[in-house]
């Protein structure tokens, strides 16, 4: 069966490392949001693709969700020493692949292509690709004004309010290169349990039009966000935070549903909205719990 995954970052990853334990390499194809991309210290930094990337290399570290396993901080930390900005923490590593990747960007190559050459030296058999070679930045409209997204996330630690998001560069952005063509030849989508509103609604956007099943796993839990301001961000949009929230959310696509045991009870109504749904547990807090969610889900999907 040949899965095409829509993905943020970390709750992103989690669900796509669990569907390669599960799936040939040839039938999973991750599309990943770029909208938190942005420039910092001189560097193109694609958060989501290299959490992405990271996890399925089995570089990542395990315990934070995001960045490199092993990983030191003397650039960083040099960086500050000098009176650079050191809010958004780069490790070495991760510092190799921003560079390497910024001097592909300047040379004219396509992120699709670097993102397809990192794969391979990093030996992931998966395809990833980012959603546009087109930089889109997404921009959130806060009480406190108007604020990069990195600068809302990191920076600020999503503590301004969130009034609106604004997606830059979204219009003209056309989907990477391979990406219709894997929306077109997949059994399934499947939306990861990502943030509806700044890791999933960018690739919505560039994507346009799906026609194939789609299933969703919610990335909020009895209410609330596994990790980040997804349910703090519904909250404050004026919408109770919940995986009914979500499922509304995606409602005019969505065939199928997974949401957690600990909301059993928002079943009903999303059955009411003419979705399908699993109930099943959620939380992947161990390498386990990727690989039993991932089978459930895949389960569910062959059951639609
Ligand atoms: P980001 O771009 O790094 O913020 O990552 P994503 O958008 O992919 O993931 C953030 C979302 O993942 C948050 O809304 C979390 O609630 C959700 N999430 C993280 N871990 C889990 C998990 O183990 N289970 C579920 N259901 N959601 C998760």
């Amino acid at each position: 069966m040949k899965i095409t995954a829509l993905a943020g970052g970390v709750g992103g990853a989690k669900m796509v490392h669990g569907l390669a334990a599960h799936i040939a390499p040839t039938d999973l194809t991750v599309i990943v949001n770029t909208g938190d991309d942005f420039e910092h210290l001189g560097l193109t930094i694609c958060p989501d693709l290299d959490t992405v990337c990271y996890t399925l290399a089995g570089l990542a570290n395990f315990e934070t969700g995001w960045g490199r396993a092993n990983e030191t901080w003397n650039v960083i930390s040099n960086v500050e020493k000098l009176g650079g900005a050191g809010w958004f923490r780069l490790g070495d590593q991760d510092i190799a692949t921003h560079l390497e990747r910024t001097r592909r960007l300047k040379a004219g190559q396509p992120l699709s292509q670097i993102t397809k050459d990192f794969c391979q030296a990093w030996g992931i058999p998966q395809t990833i690709l980012p959603m546009s070679d087109a930089p889109v930045r997404t921009m959130v409209n806060t009480e406190a004004g108007e604020l990069a997204f990195q600068e809302y996330f990191v920076h600020r630690r999503c503590e301004p309010k969130v009034k609106s998001f604004r997606f830059d560069g979204i219009a003209s952005a056309e989907p990477a290169s391979g990406v219709q063509e894997a929306l077109h030849q997949a059994d399934a989508i499947l939306i990861c349990p990502s943030n509806p509103w700044v890791s999933i609604d960018p690739i919505l956007k560039v994507i346009k039009t799906i026609n194939r099943p789609v299933v969703a796993v919610s990335p909020i839990i009895g209410g609330q966000s596994v990790k980040g301001p997804a349910a703090k961000m519904y909250a404050e949009l004026g919408i109770e935070p919940s995986a009914l929230a979500v499922a509304q959310h995606y409602q005019r696509l969505l065939s199928g549903y997974v949401l957690d045991t600990v909301d059993a009870k928002l079943a009903q109504p999303i059955n009411e909205l003419g979705v399908k749904t699993l109930i099943t547990n959620t939380l992947m807090t161990s390498l386990a719990d990727r690989a039993r969610l991932a089978e459930d889900v895949l389960h569910f999907i062959r059951s639609l």
